[in-house]
């Protein structure tokens, strides 16, 4: 580790609503290192895949990456061309989306459909690019032969490997998991975040792993970015935020997950709702469901902020010495 692949600066992307501007995302900063894995956390409604598809210029109309910069190594892709930006979503950087599995064309073999992902991004001959379709099928655990099968002839687990084999086509430095295991039985998630783990060492790869489901994430991520209604609220590494979790809304996150080692943990739920994000007022977003709360909180937007090296926070209870006292 140590090199950085991804650095998305002060990202702001908006949507245009009947009434009035949503700040779906707002001034989010954070990076990703050369063989990461990076979790990326929050509620449905915060701004995560918005983030995502902001990454790699995705977003469309009545969306608009407002502000901002997202370099993938010296390259900036917000102000890339398109043509730029259609190898690069290849074969620098790809995107497992949550539908990834469902979007396999049911007429066409599996191999074929890998195959083409490379054909269209690669000169590369027919034979290659199933010789690497192949290779790619071991990868994600998939008998090389099974390349002759259809979709239907695959579980949903087998499909959702093929998904991922389809996003590696290329051999991307850095793939964007978008809740891709989302839908998948338990036992069927937690060996595709096996997988991908495992993709992670073999490949150096760097991911972004967003997801609502905090303890599946922190099994396997270096680091966590917690996003709170568009705004990044918490980023440090997993030990940090499974023990030393600065922001209110990080503490209620855990306080809302069963513990399998604990098992008399009590969960407590987060009281309230992820505020409407259209015409937002300067404040902290987390203030209506936060216990410690107070005036600042309502009229003033804290900014993320180192709190101790790497580990950074974005709420006033750290400038101002507020004990955190917590009941749970
Ligand atoms: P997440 O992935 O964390 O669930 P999203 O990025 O999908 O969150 O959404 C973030 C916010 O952006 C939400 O408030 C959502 O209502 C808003 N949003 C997303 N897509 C659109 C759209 N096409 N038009 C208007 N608002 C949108
Ligand atoms: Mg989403």
């Amino acid at each position: 580790m140590g090199k950085t692949v991804l650095s998305v600066e002060n990202l702001s992307t908006f949507y245009k609503t009947d009434k009035g501007i949503s700040r779906a995302v707002e001034n989010v900063s954070f990076t990703v290192e050369e063989g990461e894995i990076l979790g990326l956390i929050g509620e449905s409604g915060c701004g995560k895949s918005t983030v995502a598809q902001s990454i790699l210029r995705l977003i469309e109309y009545p969306g608009k990456v407002v502000k901002g910069k997202v370099f993938l190594h010296e390259k900036e892709l917000i102000s890339a061309s398109e043509a730029d930006l259609y190898d690069i979503r290849w074969s620098e950087i790809s995107v497992i989306p949550q539908s990834a599995m469902n979007a396999l064309n049911p007429v066409h073999r599996i191999g074929e459909q890998i195959m083409e992902a490379i054909l269209i991004h690669e000169h590369v001959s027919k034979k290659e690019a199933l010789d690497r379709t192949k290779v790619l099928l071991e990868l994600v655990g998939i008998d090389r032969e099974r390349w002759k099968s259809y979709p239907h002839e695959f579980s949903g687990g087998m499909k959702q490997r093929v998904a991922i084999a389809m996003a590696l086509a290329c051999y991307p430095k850095m793939i964007i998991s978008d809740e891709s295991t989302t839908g998948l039985d338990v036992l069927t998630q937690s060996q595709v975040i096996a997988l991908l783990k495992d993709l992670q060492r073999k490949m150096n790869l760097s991911i972004i792993l967003i997801s609502h489901d905090l303890p599946m994430v922190t099994s396997i991520s270096d680091k966590i970015a917690i996003m709170y209604a568009g705004k990044l609220v918490e980023w440090a590494s997993t030990d940090d935020i499974l023990h030393d979790a600065r922001h209110p809304y990080s503490r209620a996150l855990l306080d809302a997950t069963p513990d399998l080692i604990n098992r008399d943990k009590k969960i407590v739920s987060i009281p309230g709702t992820v505020p409407n994000l259209v015409n937002i007022k300067s404040c902290c977003r987390f203030h209506t469901r936060c216990p410690f709360a107070f005036e600042r909180c309502k009229v003033e937007e804290p900014e993320l902020k180192e709190v101790k090296p790497g580990h950074f926070a974005a709420c006033f209870l750290e400038e101002e010495n507020h004990e955190l006292t917590y009941t749970s």
